[in-house]
Parts: structure tokens; C-alpha cells; sequence
């Protein structure tokens, strides 16, 4: 199977793209000799080639209650709406509402997400189906209740044991568009440190990515250092799970002293500007002194109920702007950095190869049309890319040399049919909600 990209534009230059077996096997000027035509041809001219974006933090079930309690205060918000309902929320819901989160990261040009959610079936079905990749966290909340933390252990130990006896499959996740399992515990409040220092030995001793949420609010910090006599890093440390597998989600409040443990270890923090704005969290991401201890940035959408979208262009820019605004200061945070953090910081904290168009990286990429009237004239377009376009400007999206978009047309599912099932979805559920309240 073999696919070339013809004549589109990357770093300036008109291109060839060739992606073969998954894998970009070659890319050479437009005008380098004779196109082989073996396979299929995309039309790229006039179309700018990035690598795909990388939706580093997101809970993609959740476009189901996109918009559902907005400008509520958090504990109302989960209290009152989000939490009834989840109590409702089945394998099949979950499954429905990944397609639809799916299918608008498609439109928007993201090939890869980082997910933590329920009924992780549901969600694993849904990227199989429709040829996106993801790390699917096996999640746990462990809130005191014996059985339902016995019921979470079990179920990784599931996983785990399933993913050792599947031989090569590791190898081949970050090129083909498949699901692998990370280990998820929600947090530093909602899972014990007995609970959270088991899951940090199966993560070293199976090699898998560990994601959780971590210094979101003041608050969380404040009840770390009461009750443990640390912040929540060093906890993490202390309990074994800071190392270059960790994956870390918001972290506005890290100090410099976290900030170094982290940057020593390797390990990996994904901000969530647009999340932690509309939540009010008060403090925004240290993005500078997180880098200057080392730390890798990557860049998440954060659920679509606290976004309220999963267009990774908008988080690019607000990320880039409320540095800027944070540090008084227009220098911080350039749009290649923004795009570094979708693209090739994602790609390795993720394990996904290089995150570059180059030959012997996943074949993974978008083709950006910028004729429109809202990106002319064009004058750098990474900066274009960044400040100016936003998912509709995606035209054509390859995951793993797959292409899952070509000219707005989505082909991995029946894009009608999608939005129709998860609106039905999401009104049964509610139906559901509001019988048993
Ligand atoms: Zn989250």
C-alpha cells in the first residue's frame, strides 16, 4: 500500500511525500524527476504539510456533555450535572460519544490522543474503527469503596497480562493507528498512595506510560502538603511514579522545586490553557521555568465539557497568548513552539517517533489550505497556522499513511451517522438521568 502526496508545500518548499507500509519513506522537491503513480495520488498543490497534532490530555467521551452546565462553579458543575449523568453513562454511550470526539479531531487535523475516561472497551472500539491512535488509560478512582478498587486492580491486571501475551504490539502502535493501554489513576486526591505506589510498579515493570492529573487547583496542593507533608510531585516521587513514563496533566501549580524533579526524571507535563481558563483555576501553566528546569511541554484539549471543543489549532494559540500575557512579555511562548508542543514534543513523550515529515517517521500528517480569506496573505505560515487557522482550514488528515480526511471529506466512518447516534445517545442518557433523580 503505498500513498503519494504531490506538490504540497513544506518548510517553503513544494514536495513530494511519499508514505509507504505506514511510514514516510521518502520526501524529495516537487520538482525532483519522474512521480511514480503506483497507489494513491493526493493532489497536494497549494496545500501546506504539517505533522498531525497530538491531543495530549482529553477525556474524548465527554463531547457528550459538551455545553451541558457551562459557567457553573466546578463542584456544582460536577455535583449537579456531570456526575448524575455519568452515573448512567453505559459501554455503548461511551462508544457513541468517542466517535463523535473522534470525529471532530479528524476534521481538526489530530491523529493521536492521550485519553483517561470509563468503559475503556467503548473508547478502544471507536479509535480501532475509525484509524486514529491513542493511548487508552486504564483509569482508577479509588474513593474508599473495597470492591469497586478491587474491581479497577483486577481489570489492569487484565490488561496488563493481555498486552504482555500480545507479542509486538507495542511496536507497532505508534505507525498503525491503534489503541495501547496506559495506566491512569485519576489523581493525587482521588486514589490512595498504597493504590497509587502499586500502579507506579506495574508502569516501570511493564514500560507503560502513566498518566494522571496533577496540581490543577490551589486547593489540591494545600490538602497534599496537610496531609503528606509535600507538594504533589514530590509525593508522586516519593511514591514512585515520577520518571521519563509519566505523563502529567495541568500543572499550574508546580513550584520550581517540582519543576526539577521533573525535568530530572524526564518526565513530561501537558498543559490545558483553554480548560483551566474556563474553570477559573486561577494560576496559569509556568511554561518558562518549566522548560528552563527541562521539562517536556506537551498540549491538551482537556475534556470537550471544559473546553468546550477538541481543536488542538485554538489551544495552540491560547496557549501561545496567555503566556504572553502571564510574562508581559510578546516573546514568550512563538508559534513554532506552540506547533512543538502538538507535534514533536507530544511524539516523544508519547513514543510516537519523531513527530517530523521525514523519511522513516509514522506517517502522520495534515495538508492545511490557507486560500481562504481569514489566512491571506500569507507571510510565515506556522505563524498562520497558529494565530490565524483553526480546524476548518484542515483539508486532508493521515494517521499511520491511512487517510482518514481528504478535501473535508471524513472516510473512516459516516460523518451524519455519527452525529446523529451520539445526539440520540446523550438524550436517552438524560432521559435515564432524570427517571431516577
Ligand atoms: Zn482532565
Amino acid at each position: 500500500v503505498s500513498l503519494l502526496i504531490r506538490g504540497a508545500v513544506l518548510d517553503g518548499v513544494p514536495s513530494s511525500i511519499r508514505i509507504r507500509h505506514g511510514r514516510i519513506a521518502s520526501v524529495t522537491p516537487s520538482e525532483g524527476g519522474p512521480e511514480e503513480t503506483a497507489g494513491r495520488v493526493i493532489d497536494g498543490r497549494g496545500l501546506h504539510a504539517f505533522p498531525s497534532f497530538r491531543n495530549g490530555h482529553t477525556h474524548a467521551p465527554m463531547v457528550l456533555f459538551r455545553g451541558y452546565g457551562d459557567d457553573m462553579p466546578l463542584m456544582d458543575w460536577l455535583s449537579k450535572r456531570i456526575w448524575p449523568a455519568e452515573r448512567h453513562l453505559t459501554e455503548e454511550d461511551v462508544y457513541l460519544g468517542t466517535r463523535l470526539g473522534i470525529l471532530e479531531m479528524i476534521k481538526g487535523g489530530t491523529t493521536f490522543f492521550n485519553e483517561m475516561y470509563w468503559h475503556r472497551p467503548g473508547i478502544v472500539r471507536a479509535v480501532e474503527e475509525m484509524g486514529m491512535s491513542a493511548l487508552v488509560g486504564a483509569t482508577m478512582i479509588d474513593l474508599g469503596d473495597p470492591a469497586e478498587l478491587a474491581r479497577q486492580k483486577e481489570e489492569v491486571e487484565d490488561l496488563v497480562s493481555k498486552r504482555r501475551a500480545a507479542k509486538g504490539a507495542a511496536a507497532s502502535y505508534s505507525s498503525r493507528g491503534v489503541a495501547e493501554l496506559a495506566l491512569a489513576p485519576h489523581s493525587i486526591y482521588t486514589v490512595s498512595p498504597p493504590v497509587l505506589e502499586w500502579i507506579g510498579a506495574i508502569a516501570r515493570e511493564e514500560g507503560l506510560l502513566l498518566h494522571i492529573h496533577l496540581s490543577e487547583t490551589a486547593g489540591e496542593v494545600e490538602d497534599c502538603v496537610r496531609a503528606h507533608g509535600c507538594r504533589p510531585a514530590r509525593l508522586l516521587e516519593r511514591l514512585g511514579l515520577v520518571g521519563p513514563h509519566l505523563i502529567a496533566a495541568h500543572g499550574q501549580y508546580l513550584d520550581d522545586d517540582e519543576l526539577e524533579v521533573l525535568g530530572d526524571a524526564g518526565a513530561t507535563v501537558v498543559t490545558n490553557p483553554t480548560a483551566n481558563l474556563k474553570l477559573a483555576t486561577g494560576a496559569i501553566f509556568p511554561y518558562r521555568r518549566a522548560r528552563a528546569a527541562g521539562v517536556r511541554v506537551g498540549l491538551g484539549t482537556d475534556g470537550a465539557a471544559s473546553n468546550n471543543n477538541l481543536d488542538m489549532l485554538e489551544e495552540m494559540k491560547v496557549a501561545a497568548l496567555v503566556q504572553k500575557h502571564a510574562e508581559r512579555d510578546a516573546t514568550a511562548l512563538p508559534a513554532a513552539e506552540a506547533l512543538a508542543m502538538a507535534t514533536t514534543s507530544a511524539a516523544e513523550a508519547f513514543r510516537l517517533g519523531s513527530g517530523r515529515i521525514e523519511a522513516g517517521a509514522p506517517g502522520d500528517l495534515v495538508l492545511v489550505d490557507f486560500s481562504g480569506p481569514a489566512t491571506q496573505p500569507l507571510h510565515d505560515p506556522v505563524s498562520m497556522l497558529v494565530y490565524a487557522a483553526n480546524a476548518s482550514n484542515v483539508h486532508t488528515t493521515i494517521c499511520g499513511g491511512r487517510v482518514l480526511m481528504e478535501a473535508g471529506k471524513v472516510e473512516v466512518c459516516d460523518e451524519q451517522e455519527v452525529i446523529a447516534s451520539a445526539r440520540d445517545a446523550v438524550t436517552r442518557l438524560l432521559e435515564r438521568t432524570t427517571r431516577s433523580a
